[in-house]
């Protein structure tokens, strides 16, 4: 698509784009050259006139123009769209950590070039989750590149409503190609089988981001020991926690069905249900609840939903993020190991290191960072965009 005009920053704030941030915002615009529409391929110069970028441009976002090519010559059409997706395909299969599951994200967003397509594959069966116009414009070309690229059995499109009203576009949630599964597949991580519902169960099925982190913590189980996995999901750590030997494996959740699956998941891994727990509550109330009842653990695990959107939500995000490490913490064994995490991509690593001392100074304990933890490489972070580094877990030992 030929640009139909271009947008000229304001003095001083051409950096972000010459460093190739993915994302341009209005407040950085000086005026635009012409007259684009929404969803429309513009230019980018500086207030000099140099062309610096090429984008979509959708002046009803927040981010106003979805930046996608620093080269000259490169074109925005169909043919990049799906050229991306071929390469983030690629970049998967090439993967030497990958080679362990085949539950995997195969494309995330700008990380990959592609702002507001994400795709995860299940087992040959495709989510896919368009969140911008740029993409959403973009979407038949996004479908025959998936397809093209990896031969899917289906794939669901799972839009979410929240995200597609901040640009302005229409969610969609249905299957746009071939036939998806009934019910549940099977899925394969580390050994482990996990049913999954492609395009059912909260976000797209599975959380394929911790997958390492699972086994990361399989590590600071010990046999006979007992471990607190809250926010369990659909067992997730808990399998690994089992495998490792723990004698007593409590998982809590709020949601009735993630636990009912978490049950069945230990079941067909074959893990004995004796001494594991299955807890449907609130976390915050449960584990202050264990907390009164004097519960103690070798390990606790807090891998809670996304506390923070927007920056608006920092702070109410901080506080609860604060309160959970702090009864996390008192809830710990001498010696016993916190593992607590944020996926929430406004918290950056720095602030929730603060949040946990916090939590621990509030606590009264003292405690040691012995592993940082992050993202499976799946979900790439792109250099040039710190926003998309996003799940941090610290792994903190009480002394
Ligand atoms: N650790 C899991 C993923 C956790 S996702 C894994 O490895 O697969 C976050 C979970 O938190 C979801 O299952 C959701 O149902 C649950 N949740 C959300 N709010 C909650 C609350 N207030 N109390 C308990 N669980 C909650």
């Amino acid at each position: 698509m030929i640009p139909t005009a271009t947008v000229i920053l304001k003095s001083g704030r051409d950096k972000s784009v010459r460093q190739r941030h993915p994302r341009l915002f209005s407040g950085g615009i000086k005026e635009i050259a012409g007259k684009p529409r929404d969803g429309d391929v513009v230019d980018v110069a500086d207030n000099h006139g140099e062309w610096l970028a090429r984008g979509i441009i959708n002046q009803q976002a927040q981010c106003a123009v979805r930046l996608m090519t620093w080269d000259k010559d490169e074109t925005i059409d169909d043919a990049l769209w799906q050229r991306r997706i071929a390469q983030a395909v690629a970049r998967r299969n090439a993967d030497p950590l990958l080679r362990t599951s085949n539950a995997r994200r195969v494309v995330f967003g700008e990380s990959d070039g592609l702002p507001g397509v994400v795709v995860d594959d299940y087992a040959g069966h495709l989510v896919l989750q368009i969140s911008t116009l740029a993409a959403f414009r973009a979407r038949q070309a996004v479908i025959d590149g998936l397809v093209i690229a990896l031969q899917p059995h289906s794939i669901s499109e799972r839009s979410d409503e929240e995200r597609a009203k901040h640009e302005a576009i229409k969610a969609f949630v249905g299957v746009v190609h071939g036939t998806a599964p009934d019910g549940a597949i099977d899925i394969h991580e580390h050994g482990f089988t996990f049913a999954v519902r492609p395009g059912g169960g909260q976000k797209t099925g599975f959380y394929c981001d911790q997958r390492m982190n699972r086994l990361a913590l399989e590590r600071y189980v010990q046999p006979g020991g007992s471990v607190l996995n809250a926010f369990s999901y659909t067992g997730g750590f808990g399998l690994y926690a089992a495998r490792a030997g723990a004698a007593r494996i409590v998982n809590t959740d709020i949601s009735a069905d993630a636990l009912a699956q978490a049950r069945e998941n230990f079941v067909r891994n074959n893990l004995s249900l004796e001494g594991v727990e299955f807890a449907c509550a609130d976390a915050f109330d449960d584990l202050r609840t264990r907390r009164k009842a004097g519960e103690q653990f070798d390990v606790v695990i807090l891998d809670p939903p996304k506390f923070a959107s927007s920056p608006a939500h920092i702070d109410r995000a901080a506080r609860a993020y604060k309160d959970l490490s702090r009864v996390g913490f008192s809830l710990l064994k001498p010696g016993g190991v916190l593992a607590t995490f944020s996926c929430s991509g406004v918290i950056d690593p720095s602030l929730f290191q603060q949040i946990v001392f916090a939590a621990a100074v509030e606590a009264n304990r003292d405690a040691q960072i012995v592993e940082k933890l992050s993202q499976a490489s799946d979900h790439p972070i792109l250099l040039t965009f710190p926003e998309s580094e996003y799940l941090k877990g610290l792994v903190c030992r009480m002394m």
